[in-house]
């Protein structure tokens, strides 16, 4: 492996962790991207890499991708990850994950884990009997909920841009994947009076949404043909995609997947097609502001809502600088996300 020193250094990581147990056969990588705003929160994931590298740098990625998250969610957290290599189907043990679990004690609170693909609950009870330092499960609830309140509010400050009004009454939006999070946001944005055209590997599923909030359902491919104001991507990464992009129909994507751009060439594209794009780690923070506000403690539901409502202003702010300044919206996402961590980087340094 070469070069990583220097990529870490380019992109300000604090630390990339290669893990081995002997006895369990565990590897894994640990990587923390900053603790600069608070401790690394993030995932562990388990997936069967090709090789090292693709671990470590799907490690680096996505610990990075946490930092941004939360610094422009303004949450007091850094941005880390775990990625454990082996097969979630059939290398899963207790002792695998008490031995991952030794590994995240020993990094004294600065990584803090919850589960990501290929984790789960069980899995995580089992690293928590090594160490405090894990979120999530049963007693704290699915972050998927505030994950669609954020995304339905955050439609709402792209409805402003591009339409005049927040209000969605009337709009027609595009839903692709009404897992746990769609179908959240559907019910919101049947609540309010939109009209929904929906989409889903899983055939029940998208009945089921024809069923409750009278969605017209679509196959797979045709979701991005479908005229429509909203396109909505809710299943996985790379939604928007070389092959579909000049085919969409919509004025806005604004989705609670991540990664929804397949490349970052694609902003450019949507922007120039007129289509407003909501960058996929502002409007799908509700997610993490919940896990975070949760593990703190102290605040009710409702008041967590409050602060996820925070997602409409913070991307009305970022449209309106993205205009001014002649920039991408995910330009201004970044930008806004590496002020945030800088600040508080330098608050360290001075304090
Ligand atoms: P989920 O697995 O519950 O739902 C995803 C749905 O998408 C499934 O029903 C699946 O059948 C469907 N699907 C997958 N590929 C599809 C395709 N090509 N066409 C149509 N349907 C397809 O997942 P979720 O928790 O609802 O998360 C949805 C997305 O939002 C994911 O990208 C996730 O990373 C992201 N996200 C989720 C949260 C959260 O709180 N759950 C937070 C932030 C981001």
């Amino acid at each position: 492996m070469s070069g990583y020193l220097d990529r870490m250094a380019d992109q300000g990581f604090e630390e990339v962790v290669l893990v081995h147990d002997a006895e369990t056969g565990l590897k894994a990588a640990i990587a923390i991207h900053s603790t600069a705003r608070g401790p690394a929160l993030g995932g562990t994931r388990m997936w069967i890499y090709p090789n090292e590298e693709a671990a470590v740098d799907d490690v680096m990625c996505l610990a990075r991708g946490m930092s941004y998250k939360s610094a422009a969610a303004e949450l007091p957290l850094g941005g880390g990850k775990g990625v454990i290599i082996g097969d979630p189907r059939h290398d899963k043990s207790e002792a695998l994950f008490r031995a991952y679990g030794r590994f995240v004690d020993k990094m004294n609170g600065r990584f803090i884990t919850a589960a990501d693909m290929g984790t789960e609950e069980k899995d995580l009870d089992c690293v928590r009997l090594e160490t405090d330092h894990v979120v999530g499960g049963s007693q704290l609830g699915s972050p998927s909920p505030f994950t669609a309140y954020g995304v339905w509010k955050g439609m709402k400050a792209c409805a402003n841009e591009v339409f005049g009004t927040s209000n969605l009454s009337g709009l027609t939006v595009a839903v692709q994947g009404v897992g746990t999070v769609g179908a959240a946001l559907c019910r919101h944005l049947a609540e309010e009076g939109a009209r929904l055209i929906v989409t889903d590997l899983d055939g029940e599923k998208a009945a089921k949404a024809e069923d409750l909030w009278n969605a017209k359902v679509v196959g797979h491919d045709q979701i991005y043909t479908q005229k429509c104001d909203i396109f909505a991507p809710c299943a996985a990464g790379g939604a928007v995609n070389a092959d579909n992009v000049e085919k969409l129909q919509c004025k806005v994507v604004a989705g609670a997947a991540n990664n929804v751009l397949k490349d970052d060439y694609l902003g450019e594209v949507l922007h120039k097609h007129g289509i407003l794009y909501a960058p996929d780690y502002i409007i799908n923070a509700g997610g993490i502001i919940f896990v975070e506000y949760s593990r703190q403690g102290g605040k009710t539901h409702d008041e967590i809502r409050q602060i996820i409502n925070r997602i409409e202003e913070r991307l009305t702010r970022l449209f309106t600088r993205a205009r001014e300044e002649n920039l991408l919206p995910q330009q201004v996402a970044d930008l806004t996300a590496e002020e945030n961590l800088q600040v508080k980087a330098d608050l360290s340094r001075s304090g």
